[in-house]
């Protein structure tokens, strides 16, 4: 039925650059198969399930967007892959992104834009802006991206779906195409709490094969959803981040904001402010910290290893076949990203810029912490304003970064943050999200309330 559905609708939504009807059909035959046998299966074996192509897939295309990887097809499998095979979770297919994951609204990708399945004219967020529009609309159940800076909330937020970003180690980096490998996050998508609580525990956990991945028990995510939906939320004390508004903020955005603390309210939560005053610096300290780490990780598009090659006739040396293949491969954007990050790096301007975003950094986490010692959970909106226009804001990069706002904060201190749907804005009619952020490992706190708010 999904795949009938894709057929239907993705020519107008786009969120799919691939789909794998064969591997989708073998998947669900064999979950089939073991239930006839009597072989037990795991509670999400054979529900379907769209992949941000920007996890490695055994012979299956993984292009991160780029034209750089264009007909790559991996030779094994990422963590996050292996884990919802092994679960019976049946892969549809891989969805659109931002190339390299970069961007707020999926039209960085070199294989057109995806539209939001709200309002086709608009954009569904970004980079995972295909996983969440094929939650919205109800091509699958459920999706994977990935958040670095809010890759994963922000398109949760305006396709009006719940995306999680787990704390900093919490899922498996292996086989993930790295943008920024210290903020880089794979997390659960979904249309509501529980089944992002569900897939959550499918894909996290410590794996030996990333050397960042926590070595702790999964954080309980189900349980804490089957408790919040009773709706209780007596004795959990909510912060609210008095830095995440004002200018930039669409009313209608900041209105639904002020119902969704009143709600929280009536569910029994003591409410507190909150002011988190480094939290304005964490918008410039994540462009040179991000660029500056996907600088170091893009250098491995060689034009030698895999992917594209451009100019190799015989003679050429292999650094004009290099330098032709990055100039054709790459697209604006991951371009100015580079330029930004070996700027950022270089010697005689390392201290003032990457040297000083790291120093922000380290204030945001105490911050955090500092909050945490007297509040349960922080509350935000996700992301200043509801969906925006396609091509409304392709040529100013800062008013694409804006998009961020509220999200890279729990990037940059790596604590846990998730987008949860708040209602439509009274403004555009359009999807709000209300951001819930936890402390690192402390993931179950979030689920409840939202799962209580929800
Ligand atoms: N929009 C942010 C950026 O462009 C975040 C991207 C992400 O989380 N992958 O870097």
């Amino acid at each position: 039925a999904h795949l009938d559905r894709i057929d239907q609708v993705d020519g107008a939504v786009h969120a799919f650059l691939h789909v794998d009807t064969e591997g989708a059909l073998a998947a669900a035959k064999k979950v089939d198969d073991d239930l006839a046998a009597g072989v037990e299966v795991g509670p999400l074996a054979g529900v379907p399930l769209a992949l941000k192509d920007v996890f490695t897939t055994e012979g299956v295309p993984t292009t991160c967007g780029s034209k750089m990887l264009e007909g790559w097809r991996p030779p094994y499998d990422a963590t996050v892959t292996r884990r919802l095979r092994q679960a019976g979770i049946v892969i549809l297919g891989k969805t659109n992104m931002d190339e390299f994951a970069m961007g707020s609204s999926t039209e960085n990708s070199a294989y057109g834009p995806t539209r939001n399945p709200w309002d086709l004219d608009r954009i569904p967020g970004g980079s995972g802006g295909g996983s969440s529009a094929s939650l919205a609309a109800f091509e699958a159940p459920l999706a994977i991206g990935t958040d670095t800076g809010g890759s994963i909330r922000q398109p949760g937020s305006v396709t009006g779906t719940v995306g999680v970003k787990p704390t900093y180690g919490g899922v498996s980096r292996y086989g993930l195409v790295a943008f920024s490998s210290s903020l880089d996050q794979a997390g659960p998508c979904a249309r509501t709490v529980l089944d992002a609580a569900l897939l959550h525990e499918v894909i996290g956990g410590h794996d030996p094969l990333d050397s960042t991945s926590v070595n702790a028990p999964v954080p309980p995510v189900v349980a804490a959803a089957r408790e919040g939906a009773s709706g209780d939320l007596s004795g959990v004390r909510v912060g609210v981040v008095t830095q995440f508004s004002g200018e930039g903020y669409q009313p209608g955005v900041l209105r639904s904001f002020e119902a969704a603390v009143a709600q929280l309210k009536q569910l029994g939560a003591e409410i507190v402010e909150v002011s988190c005053p480094s939290f304005d610096y964490a918008l410039p300290a994540y462009y040179l910290i991000a660029p500056s780490e996907a600088s170091s990780n893009l250098a491995r598009f060689d034009a030698m290893r895999y992917g594209l090659r451009v100019g190799d006739d015989g003679t050429r040396s292999a650094e004009e076949v290099m330098s032709l293949t990055r100039e054709a491969g790459f697209g604006a954007e991951v371009k100015r990203r580079i330029m930004i990050g070996t700027y950022a790096l270089s010697s005689g301007y390392y201290d003032a810029y990457y040297g000083s975003a790291q120093k922000v950094r380290t204030l945001i986490s105490r911050e955090f912490e500092q909050a945490f010692a007297t509040v349960d959970v922080l509350v935000s909106p996700t992301t200043p304003t509801t969906a925006f226009r396609i091509g409304e804001r392709t040529g100013d990069p800062m008013a694409m970064y804006k998009a961020d706002l509220c999200t890279i904060p729990a990037n940059l201190a790596g604590n846990a943050a998730m987008s949860v749907p708040s209602g439509l804005s009274d403004e555009d009619g359009l999807p709000v999200g209300l951001q819930i952020m936890a402390p690192a490992l402390q993931d179950h706190r979030m689920y409840r309330v939202a799962a209580a708010y929800e």
